[in-house]
């Protein structure tokens, strides 16, 4: 008897940012192949009765490759078990789940899809940066720094006015943002990074969008890290000084808000 696969969306890491319908899955799984981010820490008592194998990969350094991870899938969900895979955040938005879900379609594995709350929505708003506000900016932008965008994009993607997100955007950051001024865009543009976010650990780094190479390379940044340009970072300034102050201490003030009516 076949088994079957379920794609789980992890989100951006606490084990309470899953859904229902995710935890639900992964209680009843036999086997767990899981990644780098999302609630790994938590998976001992999310999926209790499940063998769990960790296939999460290294910027970089693909430390399993797609191929193994898709016939890991297929030879587990061969012998009748039912298999979770579960990502961070959401699968589809840069997690490669369309590839594993056309892999164990054409072996004939029977997938199911649970979304995730994605980190280029979930990690700004930790710190106070709707992706969107009515009056600053009414469209976002989900880029990939592994397919850094090349000189017809940042032409477009300079003149929008609108939100840029940036995943897997730390080792080309400097390339993406001298891109984005020399195509003409403001070099005040509100920027900032957040890394690790929903951690212990995680830390915001706010800067104009001319000074940002300098001051990632003044505060270490480093991946994971969610990467935003975009008036919308200081939209919600003065709230996020009543919660967290420090979130506000920038090594440069913060600009303030432009186009708010
Ligand atoms: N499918 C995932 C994204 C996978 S790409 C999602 O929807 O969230 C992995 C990238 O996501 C990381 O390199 C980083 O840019 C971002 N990311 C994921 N979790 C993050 C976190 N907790 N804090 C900051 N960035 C995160």
């Amino acid at each position: 008897m076949t088994g079957h696969v379920t794609l789980i969306g992890g989100g951006p890491g606490p084990s309470d940012l899953i859904t229902l319908r995710a935890a639900r899955a992964l209680n009843t799984a036999d086997v767990v192949c899981y990644d780098r981010l999302g609630p790994t820490n938590d998976l001992p008592d999310l999926a209790p009765q499940a063998e769990l194998i960790d296939v999460g990969k290294l910027p970089g350094h693909h430390r399993v490759p797609q191929d193994a991870i898709n016939n890991l899938l297929i030879t587990k969900a061969r012998t009748g078990l039912h298999v979770a895979r579960l990502k961070g955040g959401d699968p589809f938005v840069f997690g490669r789940g369309g590839e594993e879900i056309n892999a164990l379609t054409h072996a004939g594995i029977p997938v199911s899809i649970i979304p995730g709350i994605t980190s280029a929505i979930a990690v700004p708003q930790s710190v106070g940066i709707p992706v969107t506000h009515r009056g600053i900016s009414h469209a976002f932008t989900v880029l990939s720094g592994h397919n850094p965008p090349d000189n017809d994009q940042l032409h477009h993607l300079a003149h929008l006015n609108t939100t840029l997100i940036i995943l897997m955007g730390m080792s080309t950051l400097a390339t993406t943002v001298t891109g984005l001024l020399a195509h003409g865009m403001a070099p005040t543009t509100p920027t900032a990074i957040i890394e690790r976010g929903f951690h212990t650990s995680q830390r915001t780094t706010r800067a104009p969008l001319d000074t940002l190479i300098e001051q990632a390379h003044l505060r270490r940044c480093t991946s994971p890290a969610t990467i935003v340009i975009g008036d919308v970072v200081t939209a919600l300034t003065d709230w996020v000084t009543t919660i967290d102050p420090p979130l506000l201490a920038p090594l440069t003030p913060p600009t303030p808000a432009r186009g708010v009516a």
